[in-house]
């Protein structure tokens, strides 16, 4: 038996440390600005461990993930925006075919896509593009979609803009300490399944 603790420990300190990056203070991610930037607040400060069940179920969506990425030349494209405070917003586009960028997530269902097309917005605005795919892998079905998203360049710089609020007002709330000033989910749904849900309460944001 002590060598099946041991296999265990090592396969889930392996995907633990996978999973919680040490995050650089000075840079924040695109994909923490979205969905719920208060959850990455919590993400960063006083972090819950992941669950073994989540720790799975992240191996097996990056591992998809990464595997249909190989199939485009131009992958994972550098995104680095600086802020006024000297703080940066990065992230990586997962690939550009021509000049459309791509941005692929592994799913089980499509619910989520307004958030999955704000995200691909901010990649488009940060790297000045007009043409973007947004593809779904379903893991249940085994279908590709693919859904065009377009930006003009009016548009790019709202987007832009509301990227950098939503980015200042993190740094502002992780020097504060303070993530009542954090909007809460932009959808509501995520709450129900959130291991955040008590400490959100406590900072007297009631969500049901
Ligand atoms: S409970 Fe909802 S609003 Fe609070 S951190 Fe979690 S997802 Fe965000």
């Amino acid at each position: 038996m002590p060598e099946i603790a041991h296999i265990r420990e090592t396969i889930f300190g392996n995907l633990k440390r996978g999973y919680e990056r040490v995050k650089d203070p000075a840079k924040v991610g695109v994909s923490e600005l979205c969905w719920c930037v208060r959850r990455s607040y919590y993400n960063r400060m006083n972090p819950i461990p992941p669950d073994e069940k989540t720790l799975i179920r992240f191996m097996r969506g990056r591992s998809l993930h990464d595997l249909i990425l190989l199939c485009f030349d131009n992958r994972e494209v550098k995104i680095e925006i600086p802020l006024e405070c000297g703080k940066i917003i990065r992230g990586y586009a997962d690939a550009l075919v021509n000049d459309t960028l791509i941005e692929l997530k592994t799913v089980k269902t499509y619910k989520w896509d307004s958030e999955h097309i704000q995200q691909l917005k901010y990649y488009m605005a940060a790297l000045g593009k007009t043409s973007g795919c947004l593809i779904y892998h379903n893991v249940f079905s085994d279908e590709l979609k693919f859904i065009p998203v377009n930006l003009t360049d009016g548009e790019r710089h709202t987007v832009l803009c509301q990227l950098k609020n939503i980015a200042d007002d993190f740094f502002y709330a992780l020097e504060t300490m303070n993530p009542s000033i954090l909007p809460t989910a932009y959808i509501p749904d995520l709450c129900k399944s959130c291991v955040y849900k008590i400490r959100c309460k406590g900072d007297d944001i009631v969500r049901t």
